[in-house]
């Protein structure tokens, strides 16, 4: 039941109609590697500058998640800044400031090669594959992406997509790589370029799963208050993969049930700023919500 996540460890200005927070944790693997250590041991591959926080590293590490594959390298650490619109579904980024991530070179230490769950993060395609190669044919492997692949290394992103299981993504973009404005339908064109399992992110929508057994629906929790969606699409796919290895099975029912865990963490992140919500949320809190869900959906 080991999972590894490599993508990034960022440092984030986010303003929002509930407020701004400065300098603040965030980055993909840091939501994602959160949302998931509530189910299972996370291992992290990243790269952080030596302007990152102390505070930072120790919460993670409290969180249990395995920083042995953290590179610290002398720089700035990633920083991007996001402002939300009063609706909370629209966001400018403000910058992105590579710093250290420029050169990251993911190196997956030999301990992490047996990895049986892989979850690359939005980085280059080519540098997804390359954490592949380095891992020992794992269980499932599944990946994001973003339009700035989707336009800049099309072709790296097919290659990387032949050799994924699976791939997580939002619906703007799903349309994007496809052409396809019906999401049935770019999801079909999606699996003919590699991945088994689709999972087209909606943000307030809730989430679809496309695969050999046809689709399924999850919802978005209605929450009555939503302060920042910063990291909703990762911890989702914490939660989905987490759930998913320590359960340790891929069938139709693990996934569906992964689904919802995904929509449960990610429905916890957006209720505070930047990783806030899950510094004392409980597993009980987590199971509370997942029923909640269920009754949510059932008629
Ligand atoms: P999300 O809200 O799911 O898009 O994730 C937001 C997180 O992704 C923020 O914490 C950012 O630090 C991080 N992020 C933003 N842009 C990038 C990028 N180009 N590459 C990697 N991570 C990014």
């Amino acid at each position: 039941m080991s999972l590894l996540v490599v993508g990034s460890v960022a440092l984030d200005d986010i303003e929002a109609p509930a407020g701004s927070v400065k300098s603040v944790l965030g980055g993909a693997a840091s939501y994602f590697g959160v949302a998931a250590s509530f189910f299972v041991p996370v291992r992290v591959v990243a790269v952080v500058g030596d302007d990152f926080p102390e505070p930072h590293v120790k919460f993670l590490a409290s969180r249990g998640l395995d920083l042995g594959g953290l590179q610290r390298v002398p720089g700035r650490t990633f920083r991007w800044g996001g402002r939300y619109r009063a609706s909370l579904n629209e966001r400018d980024t403000l910058f992105t400031e590579l710093g250290v991530f420029e050169h990251f070179d993911p190196k997956i230490p030999p301990a992490y090669r047996d990895s049986d769950w892989v979850f690359l993060a939005n980085i280059q395609p080519r540098l997804q594959r390359t954490v592949l190669e380095q891992t020992r044919a794992p269980r499932f492997s599944a990946m994001d992406t973003m339009n700035f692949w989707i336009e800049g290394a099309r072709e790296e992103l097919e290659k990387t997509l032949a050799v994924v299981k699976g791939l997580v993504i939002n619906d703007e973009e799903a349309r994007q790589l496809t052409g396809e404005s019906n999401l049935v339908r770019a999801a079909d064109a999606i699996r003919l370029l590699g991945p088994e399992v689709v999972i087209v992110k909606r943000g307030e929508h809730g989430a679809l799963l496309f695969d050999d057994d046809g689709v399924f629906a999850a919802p978005a929790f209605p929450l009555r208050e939503v302060r920042d969606p910063t990291g909703a699409g990762d911890s989702f796919a914490g939660g989905l993969m987490g759930a998913l290895a320590s359960h340790g099975a891929l069938d139709r029912d693990s996934l569906r049930r992964a689904m919802i865990y995904g929509s449960v963490l990610a429905s916890f992140c957006v209720e505070r700023f930047s990783l806030d919500r899950f510094r004392d949320l409980t597993r009980s809190d987590i199971d509370v919500r997942f029923d909640e869900f269920r009754r949510l959906t059932a008629f």
